[in-house]
């Protein structure tokens, strides 16, 4: 490992890229720079990767309270009760019931 990046901290972890890109994303219209390591998987179709090859979103330390948050608005905290799935009304994707808003396009359930 290499130390010379920073003081950099890992904020989240997901085994959807599409996700993480939309966290990245989220964080990056507040201000805060961040990114995302492991972005592109190489597993066979179907298969959950192991939780180490995961899509990672790192930010510095300094933003890490702030991302976290922003984070927790998006997908909700990890201890949270998992519901339904729902289906966005803007484009139709089918959610996933922790996220809040659609990954896709940022809509949110009626
Ligand atoms: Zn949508």
């Amino acid at each position: 490992m290499e130390k010379a990046a920073g003081n950099l901290k890992r904020v989240y972890t997901v085994a959807d890229p599409l996700i993480a890109g939309h966290i990245e994303t989220i964080l990056t219209e507040r201000g805060i720079h961040c990114f995302v390591r492991n972005r592109f998987l190489t597993g066979a179709a179907g298969e959950i990767p192991p939780l180490e090859a995961w899509p990672e979103v790192w930010v510095a330390a300094e933003d890490e309270a702030v991302s976290q948050r922003l984070i927790d608005e998006v997908v909700g905290p990890p201890d949270a009760p998992v519901g339904n799935d729902w289906q966005c009304p803007d484009c139709g994707e089918t959610i996933e019931g922790q996220f809040a808003e659609c990954w896709r396009c940022g809509g949110r359930p009626e």
